[in-house]
């Protein structure tokens, strides 16, 4: 062979390799790998009015509530350790306000009558719901996410502020465990506003996220037939489906028998283990109770839920099986 055909024959091969390179970047992501962590920053406002007959203290404090940075602090960390590092959270602006936030009819709270209201547990308002619109306007949120400076807003308040879990807002906004906030077009995106309550834990913010979570992927699954519906089959639990339970929703661990019992000892047939192995969903169900997610406490049985949804780079019928991806940026769901 001349040095001139070997020369030929190493440039060809060269070019090959390159179109193959070339192909593995056109085509879609390798399943399995680990999605690129997303940052999604957070304007955070607390309503946090100032108690001058109690000395000058803020409500929280009179009434020895949760500390809202901690509360912040905790839900940050616990998210991004259940997402498997992917979603982070970043607080680029907070804010507190000494106001309470206005009813839609108009009625605010002032601080004595509602800690008169608060101590005998009567005489709140009637109806409840805050005028978001008011709170988007006060708060400059269409501009800042416009810009891009933020990506989603979180409201803290203490009960009976009026806010939903969740509600979502922007172009094309679905249920989010709340109507989409109409006349919000002005956005150039959807975003989420949040509403948290520091007289609870991080347990219960947690289980706000869960909701928006359901909220979300039954929407990104609202085309699919019962039988490839990834979602509703992570959803299952025992008394829906007997037998065949899979993960549970939030409020409903595979062997509870009502709201909230994440508690319950009886052993039943679970399959939540194959979760682990997404999306090869092939195993056998295994015998659990409440052991397996905590022994009944809200946030370890969150966060057990949360770590077994689907987490890795990959995609089936256009659908990500990364659902972390449409939780944290509904812009993501068609
Ligand atoms: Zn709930």
């Amino acid at each position: 062979m001349s040095f001139k055909n070997l020369k030929n024959i190493a440039s060809e091969a060269l070019s090959k390799a390159k179109d193959v390179a070339a192909s593995i970047q056109k085509s879609d992501e390798p399943v399995g790998g680990v999605p690129v962590a997303v940052t999604r920053k957070v304007s955070v406002i607390v309503f946090n009015p100032i108690v001058k007959s109690e000395g000058g203290r803020k409500l929280s404090e009179v009434l020895n509530w949760s500390k809202p940075d901690e509360l912040t602090q905790g839900y940050i960390a616990d998210v991004r350790e259940v997402s498997h590092g992917y979603a982070n959270y970043s607080v680029v602006e907070r804010i507190e306000s000494d106001s309470f936030p206005v009813k839609k009819d108009g009625f605010a709270y002032t601080v004595d009558e509602f800690l008169k209201y608060l101590r005998s547990n009567t005489g709140f308002h009637k109806p409840d719901e805050v005028d978001y619109h008011r709170i988007v306007e006060q708060f400059d949120i269409i501009a800042k996410i416009n810009r891009g400076a933020i990506d989603e807003v979180w409201l803290f308040a203490f009960p009976y502020a009026g806010f939903y879990e969740s509600i979502m807002a922007g172009p094309g906004a679905f249920w989010c465990n709340a109507p989409p906030l109409e006349n919000t077009d002005s956005a150039n995106r959807r975003f989420v506003i949040m509403g948290y309550n520091y007289e609870r834990q991080v347990g219960q913010m947690l289980e706000n996220l869960g909701h928006r979570a359901e909220s979300i992927m039954d929407h990104v699954y609202r085309h699919r037939g019962e039988a490839d519906n990834l979602w509703k089959r992570f959803a299952r639990y025992d008394q829906t489906h007997p037998g065949q339970a899979e993960v549970g929703v939030m409020h409903f661990a595979p062997n509870s028998t009502k709201d909230y019992e994440w508690g319950n000892k009886t052993k039943v047939k679970s399959r939540y283990r194959t979760w682990e192995n997404f999306p090869n969903l092939d195993g056998e169900a295994i015998e659990v109770d409440h052991t397996y997610w905590g022994g009944g406490e809200i946030r370890a049985h969150h966060k057990w839920w949360f770590s077994l949804l689907p987490h890795i780079t990959g995609s089936a019928g256009g659908l990500s099986y990364n659902w972390w991806k449409y939780i944290v940026d509904p812009n993501e769901v068609n």
